[in-house]
């Protein structure tokens, strides 16, 4: 029968059972198309990204002999919607029966399950062969339960998949070595240079100009520094291993006014479109480990690990347990705007510019800038989640539905009320003060919560305690913080909120 197979753009494992063989009568199809370019202004190297990877590994898979339909953003033919060009390619090359991979967003999940029922061909889909676990793996897990525990879920992942074990022992004799890996950077080791390509990627540049696609941030499309194959893909992960993993867990909490990316392995574009999977990144941090155990320690390659067998496959989990509804949680029903120096960088505040102009010019900003100054941020503004939905969408190279909304309405914005966290991440600029030196060259002072030039962070974060008690204060985990603003006397609770309100009204202006 003659067999059309689908592969959408963050689908591209070339080890996929798929292309074990060749076989004339399969014709596989990849799409640039305006419904995936349009759903959210993403930053242009996340567009020159997947359009590259795609087209690379069409070329690549052609060589070994297989037969590819590669629809490009401007050809004349591309009706730019997933549904009318499957219609319009079955009735051309009479295909008789119709193949997807299970795709990782609730919305072309949703489109493919119509698109089936639409055609009059047989069709079926099969999974994507690059997760740990099955889609719907998590919510078995936890079923009956209102909170699901990562940590939980974290253990049987390293029992059943037998990482980092000692028969039924976690290896270092806990499972855990967050504590010692929350340390500032004050420049004790070199940071490695940033592994990077100096891809030419000119032409799918031009091609997404011409098609007149809306972008945001910047790109240097003669030396574009990420992964775009797979060969790429896997010397950034060796990089990482040999060079940044012996400090990745010391440092992964910590950020730094001159230091964008310090040991973090910014492989997060290469896994979420599939060009390495999780379990061959895993055995190669344990390879590493082992090879060399007197430079890298366990509490570096646990912590990696947990992130990727753990945190990353629970978001998916989670994700597919509770769309379609996530996606419009709004727990403390927050609804003002985001400010609008997200999309410039121009703000006073240090931490916020620093991080904002590098999610502009580098599409990346690591985790606990995203958590902790942006997201922080965002929730101490009451920012409504769709905004703060948005801009995390758009501006990431790793940016796709599944990992953001969960990372972004559930960790950051607590807006789940509770299913991904047990409380919102909330932190003044005490946190922020020990975790960076961004506040030595800020012109706030973190260290004043009143009157001019306190720093924001200090009274919209007591603020944000006080305007939420009615939800917050049952939380065991945050009832210690009401006793502390309890105890503040009359003059003092009012000088901050009186603050707060003054940041809240002028929070363009910050
Ligand atoms: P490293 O620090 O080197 O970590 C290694 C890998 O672990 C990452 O590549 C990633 O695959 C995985 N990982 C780490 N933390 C998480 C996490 N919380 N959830 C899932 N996987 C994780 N990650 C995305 O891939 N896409 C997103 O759209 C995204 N949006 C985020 C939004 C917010 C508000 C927050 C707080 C986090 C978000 N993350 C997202 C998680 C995390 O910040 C990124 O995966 C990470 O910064 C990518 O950089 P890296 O590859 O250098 O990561």
């Amino acid at each position: 029968k003659k067999t059309l197979r689908l592969i959408l753009g963050d689908q591209l494992n070339q080890k996929h059972s798929w292309f074990s063989e060749e076989n004339d009568d399969v014709l596989y199809v990849l799409m640039e198309m305006r419904q995936e370019t349009d759903y959210v202004t993403h930053h242009i190297q996340k567009v020159v990204s997947f359009f590259s990877a795609m087209r690379a590994f069409k070329v690549e898979l052609e060589a070994k002999g297989h037969k590819f339909l590669y629809i490009k953003i401007n050809d004349a033919g591309n009706k730019q919607s997933l549904k009318d060009n499957i219609k319009s390619i079955i009735k051309e090359h009479k295909i008789e029966h119709f193949e997807y991979l299970l795709p990782d967003e609730y919305r072309l999940d949703q489109q493919l399950r119509s698109l089936v029922e639409e055609i009059s061909i047989s069709s079926n889909s099969v999974d994507t062969e690059h997760f740990l676990t099955g889609r719907n793996d998590i919510a078995d897990f936890f079923s009956g339960k209102k909170q699901f525990l990562m940590e939980n879920f974290y253990r049987k992942m390293r029992k059943d998949h037998d990482i980092l074990m000692d028969g039924k022992e976690p290896i270092g004799g806990k499972w855990n070595f967050d504590h010692d890996n929350r340390n500032k950077y004050k420049g004790e080791v070199p940071i490695p240079p940033a592994y990077s390509y100096k891809n030419d990627v000119k032409e799918v540049f031009k091609d997404i100009e011409n098609a007149g696609i809306k972008t945001i941030g910047t790109v240097d499309a003669d030396n574009f520094h990420w992964p775009i194959d797979r060969k790429q893909a896997l010397q950034f992960a060796r990089y990482f291993c040999r060079e940044l993993l012996p400090y990745f867990g010391t440092y992964q909490d910590a950020m730094h006014t001159e230091e964008q990316f310090l040991f973090h392995s910014r492989i997060s574009f290469a896994l979420n479109s599939k060009l390495i999977s999780p379990r061959e990144l895993v055995d190669k941090i344990i390879k590493a480990w082992e090879e060399d155990q007197d430079k890298i320690n366990i509490a570096q390659v646990e912590g990696y690990i947990r992130q990727v067998i753990g945190w990353r496959e629970y978001m998916r989990g989670i994700y597919w347990a509770k769309m379609p509804d996530y996606a419009e949680k709004n727990f403390f029903e927050h609804d003002r705007p985001l400010p609008d120096f997200y999309w410039t960088g121009k703000t006073k505040m240090k931490c916020m510019e620093k991080s904002i102009k590098q999610s502009l010019t580098e599409a990346y900003a690591h985790h606990i800038q995203r958590l902790m100054v942006t997201g922080n941020f965002a929730l101490l503004n009451m920012t409504d989640p769709d905004e703060v939905d948005k801009w995390y969408l758009g501006i990431y190279i790793d940016a796709i539905e599944w990992v953001e909304i969960t990372n972004t309405r559930g960790m950051s914005q607590f807006a789940d009320g509770g299913i991904v966290g047990s409380k919102p991440y909330l932190a003044s600029a005490n946190y922020m003060h020990k975790m960076s030196n961004y506040c030595a060259n800020c012109h706030y002072d973190h260290k004043k919560k009143v009157g001019e030039k306190a720093c924001p962070f200090n009274s919209l974060y007591w603020n944000f305690y006080n305007t939420h008690r009615d939800k917050l204060a049952k939380n065991q985990r945050i009832s210690m913080m009401y006793r502390t603003w309890d105890k503040k006397s009359d003059q003092e609770k009012e000088d901050l909120l009186k603050q707060a309100d003054y940041y809240l009204a002028h929070a363009d202006e910050l």
